[in-house]
């Protein structure tokens, strides 16, 4: 009977998963977002979440998005091009140009789609895409979905994507250089100099992925590209509006042509309604922020060597190697790392266990904010400890 159910591999794969420790589903937090969060009824300090400078539970964000919600309502509408644009799209659009020291840019519903979308419009079925193995799900999609050869090159190695530069870039009309610039689920940074430099020696386009650097990275907060003094060189550079800028969506900015470009030719941005007008306005409002308060970079950047200085002393602890406020603890396997998790979370902790599929190998990661207190780190280190 079971052949004739089609829809019977749906359990069958949900026990593979199972058996595996892959298995995942979502936790309910039922609280603000900030350093301690409630789960299950009860107070954890919280190292799980993207909110580095602690704004998606700040005043102002709240504020402005209620501002934005009663003056615009609750949803755009319709998608940019049609009945979706609102001044404050373009505003939001602006600020994040000028923090990144670009032309212009263009935001997206997520960065997700962001990603998707450019990568597809940028290059089709003629070109290739030399994307690192480490990079984020949503790069790898929008490879795929662009038809495109996908050629990866070894994580953050510039000699291999050198050789593959050499090997492959003349067989095809267009290149794509793609690159997170702070892996997500390590926390390392991209060698953007090195990688620019082959870029424009093999004619190639680079796409950078500063979801994670947005904010928390170089003078002003612009990056990566920011922290190594790039700003302004022949870059396509994409982020996302729901880590460090405490609201959702995502943006691509770059040159004038290349948004305008996007804006004719990138289908996830197109064929999709605009922005809510409270996230926008909640963005807008966190940019300025990040503008005016660069105390709260500094506290992160605190926050990160202590941690780190607290961790080095808890024996047997092996940590993956890591610049910013992505800290990960490596794992021998998947039960294990569920097991430290839940273990945490008895102890009054809230560190997520990453597996596969995720990243290769196991691991609790742990994400700061700049609003955590030293009480909470240390707690964190005797914890472990
Ligand atoms: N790129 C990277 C490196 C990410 O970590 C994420 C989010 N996990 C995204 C893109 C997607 O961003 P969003 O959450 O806005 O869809």
């Amino acid at each position: 009977m079971n052949q004739l159910n089609p829809y019977a591999w749906i359990d069958r794969s949900l026990e593979t998963i199972k058996q595996a420790n892959w298995y995942r589903s979502p936790r309910t937090i039922a609280s603000l977002p900030g350093t301690e969060v409630t789960i299950a009824g009860r107070a954890l300090i919280n190292f799980g979440s993207n909110d580095y400078l602690g704004l998606a539970g700040d005043e102002r964000l709240i504020q402005a998005a209620i501002a934005a919600t009663q003056q615009f309502g609750t949803g755009a509408t319709g998608s940019r091009l049609t009945s979706g644009h609102r001044q404050l799209h373009q505003d939001l659009e602006d600020a994040i140009a000028r923090l990144k020291g670009t032309e212009a840019a263009l935001v997206f519903s997520s960065g997700y789609l962001a990603n998707l979308g450019t990568i597809a419009a940028l290059v089709g079925s003629k070109d290739t895409i030399l994307s690192d193995r480490s990079n984020h799900s949503s790069i790898k999609n929008g490879a795929l979905l662009s038809g495109a050869k996908i050629i990866e090159y070894q994580h953050c190695d510039v000699a291999d994507l050198r050789q593959q530069l050499a090997l492959h870039r003349a067989n095809y009309r267009r290149c794509l250089i793609v690159t997170d610039t702070v892996f997500s689920m390590d926390g390392d940074i991209c060698p953007l100099p090195a990688i620019l430099a082959l870029a424009i020696e093999y004619g190639a386009m680079l796409l950078v992925d500063e979801a994670h650097a947005t904010g928390v990275l170089g003078a002003t907060g612009a990056g990566v590209v920011e922290y190594f003094d790039l700003v302004g060189q022949p870059l396509i550079i994409m982020g996302t509006l729901s880590k460090a800028l405490g609201s959702l969506g995502g943006y691509v900015a770059g040159s004038a042509s290349t948004i305008d470009f996007l804006t004719n030719r990138c289908a996830s941005w197109i064929y999709t309604t605009g922005l809510s007008p409270a996230d926008t306005a909640a963005a807008l409002a966190a940019i300025e922020i990040i503008a005016t308060e660069p105390q709260r970079r500094q506290r992160l950047w605190e926050n990160v060597t202590y941690l780190k200085q607290l961790l080095s002393r808890v024996p047997n602890l092996r940590l993956i190697p890591s610049a910013t406020a992505i800290i990960c603890i490596e794992l021998p396997d998947a039960q294990t790392a569920i097991d430290i998790g839940s273990k945490l979370q008895q102890l009054g902790i809230f560190a997520p266990a990453i597996r596969p599929p995720t990243v290769p190998t196991s691991r609790i990661r742990l994400s700061l904010m700049a609003t955590h207190q030293p009480a909470q780190l240390a707690q964190l280190a005797s914890t472990l400890a």
